[in-house]
């Protein structure tokens, strides 16, 4: 069930509002059916840790963290 959030453009009333199909929200205070809806904030993608890539077999060392770098 996507749940949208609104701000009546005739009151200014923010709701939130599940939507089904094509059933148009409706402002709770007023009971316009103008409005704007807002742009849900969208989850902030999970940052993984840059890992140091695993080395190719072939090649230099790819850098001091490289477990192919010479550990002597
Ligand atoms: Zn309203």
């Amino acid at each position: 069930m996507p749940l949208y959030e609104y701000v009546c453009e005739e009151c200014q009333h923010p709701f939130e509002a599940l939507v089904f199909g094509e059933n148009q929200a409706e402002c709770p205070s007023c009971h316009g059916r103008k409005l704007a809806r807002q742009l849900s904030v969208p989850a902030r993608p999970k940052t993984e840790p840059t890992l140091p890539t695993a080395c190719q077999s072939s090649g230099p060392p790819c850098g001091p963290m490289c477990s192919r770098f010479p550990q002597n």
